[in-house]
């Protein structure tokens, strides 16, 4: 089956033949007998409906396993039990602050050695590589900055030096990536942005094929209890159904808004996928370019003025909801970053766009308005 037919087809056989995914909102499951376990007892341990979720978007990644947390971060978290005291993971520059916050402040005072490393360029991962690592963690494109990493080609240098590669493709989602193709170990997402799409849910999923590392996961997931609920897994079930159309539209909303920018007189850099100096990925990496963008004003005031007179734009963190937002990254969304980290910090007047399902027009229309507002106001004073 083609992607868009694999979205809507392909569930659970259901004994009543339900159109939508049946949702079990349980804590446990009576068995018929106490000594012969059936596949479901107690709700951490395994749900029927979370079941449903981690299959599909295993199936979305062309994976054999996947896990489903309570968030984003639980399921990083997860992937995190694989480091021990001593080991080195290189952290891909440019990652979500969460995740730079669960690296520097979570696992290195438990004896991780956390090295951040350009996997934008080939030569530096050799090098960093060399030093040995146990495993490497990246986003691609990056959020906010849309730095892009040959994933194949830095897999298979992790792969020819013993170390293993996380990659984190919340960005872009299966609809447009899959890292695990390209020689990734483990794939994890935010099903909080496009998976679950419409800012209603907290979600994460962990996807690997190596069974031993699934056996892990499994262990931590009920050993640690951070397993997504199954009304929560529902809602992502429901959002996956309509990802190719809702994440089709954004992006191609995303582009004109970007190229809009490009030309609009108050914006000195517009960053999207494809727009860096660097090689960038070879064509084939991925499906499309995504519905996140941002951009630089070169004054803080004038991005901070934009975001407060924004109307159609939320101001919120997040992205790839159904409406669009506006963050400031430096902050908001990327705040967490510890002042003495050793990332190359974000430029203070960036601003960064989830586009979602309204008309190009009105949010092209939207942000002229706000430019208006944000530059008289900043001129003022
Ligand atoms: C949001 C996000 C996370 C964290 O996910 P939560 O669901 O918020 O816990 C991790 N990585 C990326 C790239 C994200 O955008």
């Amino acid at each position: 089956m083609r992607p868009a037919t694999r979205l809507v087809a392909g569930r659970r056989a259901d004994p009543y033949g339900a159109s939508s995914p049946p949702l079990y909102q349980t804590a446990t499951f009576r068995q018929a007998d106490p000594e012969a376990l059936a596949p479901y007892d107690y709700t951490r341990s395994g749900n029927p409906t979370r079941a449903q979720l981690e299959e599909r978007v295993a199936d979305l990644e062309g994976a054999r396993h996947g896990f489903a947390f309570a968030s984003g971060m639980a399921a990083l978290s997860a992937w995190s039990r694989e480091l021990r005291d001593g080991d080195r993971v290189l952290a891909g520059a440019d990652l979500y602050g969460g995740t730079v916050r669960l690296l520097e402040r979570v696992l290195a005072p438990r004896g991780v050695r956390v090295d951040v490393v350009d996997t934008t360029r080939l030569g530096e991962v050799d090098r960093a590589l060399r030093r040995g690592a146990a495993w490497m963690i990246l986003e691609t494109p990056t959020n906010p900055l849309m730095r892009e990493s040959d994933l194949a080609a830095v897999a298979a240098r992790c792969r020819d030096a013993g170390a293993r590669l996380c990659v984190d493709n919340s960005l872009l989602s299966p609809w447009l990536q899959n890292p695990l193709d390209l020689g990734a170990d483990v794939v994890v997402h935010s099903a909080t942005k496009h998976l679950a799409g419409h800012a209603d849910a907290t979600a994460g999923v962990v996807v690997c094929d190596d069974d031993g590392l699934a056996e892990r996961l499994a262990f931590t997931q009920n050993a640690e209890g951070a397993a997504l609920a199954p009304f929560e897994a529902w809602l992502v079930l429901r959002g996956i159904q309509t990802l190719g159309v809702r994440l089709e539209h954004a992006q191609r909303t995303a582009a004109r808004v970007a190229e809009h920018l490009a030309h609009h007189e108050a914006v000195t850099r517009v960053h999207v996928p494809g727009s860096t100096e660097a090689s960038g990925p070879p064509p084939g990496q991925r499906r499309g370019a995504g519905s996140v963008l941002s951009f630089e004003t070169g004054s803080e005031a004038v991005s901070l003025e934009l975001a407060r007179h924004c109307r159609l734009f939320g101001v919120t963190v997040s992205f790839g909801g159904t409406g669009s937002t506006l963050c400031l990254p430096c902050r908001m969304s990327h705040a967490s970053i510890p002042a003495e980290s050793e990332r190359a910090p974000l430029p203070r007047d960036l601003v960064r766009l989830s586009i979602g399902l309204e008309d190009a027009d009105d949010l092209i229309e939207d942000l002229d308005a706000a430019f208006a507002a944000a530059i008289a106001r900043s001129l003022s004073e």
